[in-house]
């Protein structure tokens, strides 16, 4: 197996300073493992999440979306089963008041017992006992702080596609089999926040529910299964970095009959972890809520002439987690023939980079401003590119290298007559002259996809 060095640290640096991502509240230093994403951040979460939208919803006949809201009815959640099993066993130590999940590997001992060793401080016999700590966020609704006045922010989306499951499936008229797709906001008070990105306790999901026919839920958990490593391959993260993992029976959650996860290798210590759950989770949530709620939440198959609770195939992934994939995969530092300096690279597919193009003038006379000006304006309209006049050529490439984007188009001395220009490929770095007219489809072309 390849062994992929560590790249984080260089990451977060490259995020703050080239405007990816940013710590929260920086000025006030920082809010716990909450990030702000910057220009180029959005930009590429964007390309990411509209990706997404893009293969699940709109190129399909068979999935509807849905925005449903972050704040939900209380009963939701004890349907559910997350106020009463969304736990994680938490320890703390005494002496330095650090709390750390009952299962750290950096634990030495048994907490709750004199062997029982504190990971940060290093003391021994000041570990509690575990106890289960619930993961979700509690806030108040309306003015009055009362228990009957408790809400969550919602832990996962999926429960409001369940809620909305029959709304969604009699507006559309969809037959089962369906899915329903939605991207949103989700919260977890995670013990042990970290690794930059990848766990925070404010992150976002792009989930999709697929209803199905019980008996007919495995063919289609395979089907889901392979589909989402295809859609992970298309990214361009490498194949060898990719594996699935399949939960044994202490690691399903309450719901689950069955899952896989989609694991991407961040290198370093991190190494394999999940970027995707794809979960079988039965009959359970819609029965749990038709249970609750009081409310039939069966479907009618009008072929078959009978009524049945669904079951429901999940594909869960965070773009937060997999923009940083997407990061720790392109991120290279290399030489460069001929030249002292070496440059870093990030190598995003050029369909996910933030900017597709940077345009420069070779030097700032002669015209070529204007010509560049031009160029950039007319693309702009069709993508995001970057306008730079300042400093030496080279240092303008690898300014645009170490952001991802894939293409630089600069306007020389034989631009006016000639009425082209050279383009430079980020990753082959071979130049080749472009006639002005045909930058745009030259562009667009290798952007798609
Ligand atoms: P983990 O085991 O890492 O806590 P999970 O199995 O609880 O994750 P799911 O509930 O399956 O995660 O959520 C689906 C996806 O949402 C994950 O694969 C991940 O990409 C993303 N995700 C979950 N928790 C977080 C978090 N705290 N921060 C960022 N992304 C998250």
């Amino acid at each position: 197996m390849a062994n992929y060095p560590e790249v984080m640290d260089k990451l977060v640096s490259l995020c703050k300073r080239r405007g990816f991502v940013f710590q929260s509240s920086e000025i006030y230093g920082g809010t716990g493992s909450v990030w702000d994403y910057g220009p180029l951040g959005v930009e590429l979460k964007r390309n990411l999440q509209d990706r997404w939208w893009r293969a699940m919803v709109r190129q399909r006949d068979d999935i509807e979306g849905l925005d449903s809201a972050i704040l939900m009815h209380p009963r939701v959640w004890e349907a559910s089963g997350h106020v009463s099993g969304f736990v994680d066993p938490l320890v703390d130590c005494r002496n330095c008041k650090k709390r750390f999940r009952a299962d750290d590997p950096k634990i030495k001992g048994t907490p709750g017992t004199p062997d029982g060793q504190c990971p940060a401080c290093g003391m021994k016999g000041t570990l509690s006992a575990p106890r289960q700590f619930n993961l979700m966020f509690k806030t108040f609704m309306g003015p009055v702080e009362d228990s009957a006045a408790t809400i969550y922010l919602r832990p996962e989306t999926a429960q409001g596609t369940y809620v909305n499951f029959l709304n969604v499936q009699q507006s559309t008229r969809q037959r089962v089999p369906f899915g329903i797709a939605q991207i949103g906001k989700a919260f977890r008070n995670e013990i042990t926040p970290g690794n930059f990105i990848f766990r925070t306790r404010e992150f976002e999901q792009m989930e999709m529910q697929f209803f199905v026919e019980p008996g007919t839920d495995e063919k289609w958990f395979e089907y889901w299964k392979e589909e989402r490593m295809k859609w992970h391959r298309g990214l361009g993260l490498a194949p060898d970095r990719l594996q699935f993992h399949e939960h044994g029976p202490t690691e399903l959650a309450h719901y689950a009959r069955a899952a896989f996860d989609v694991q991407f290798d961040f290198g370093g210590s991190l190494g394999f972890q999940e970027i995707e759950g794809i979960h079988n989770r039965g009959d359970f949530d819609l029965s749990q809520h038709q249970q609750f709620s009081g409310k039939k939440l069966e479907y009618f198959d009008h072929g078959g002439n009978k009524r049945y609770i669904p079951f429901v195939v999940e594909t869960a992934v965070g773009p937060n987690r997999t923009l940083l994939a997407l990061l720790v995969n392109g991120y290279r530092e290399e030489s460069v023939e001929g030249e002292t300096e070496g440059r870093t690279v990030l190598g995003l597919s050029p369909a996910l980079a933030p900017i597709k193009a940077g345009v420069f003038p070779l030097v700032k006379k002669d015209g070529m401003p204007e010509i560049a000006h031009k160029i950039a304006d007319d693309l702009r309209s069709a993508f995001p590119v970057f306008y730079d006049d300042s400093g030496a050529i080279g240092r303008r490439y690898r300014r645009q290298d170490e952001i991802g984007t894939p293409f630089c188009i600069t306007v020389d001395g034989e631009s006016a007559a000639a009425n082209d220009v050279t383009v430079r490929d980020r990753d082959s770095l071979k130049q080749e002259r472009i006639g002005i007219d045909s930058l745009r489809d030259y562009i667009g072309t290798r952007i798609s996809g």
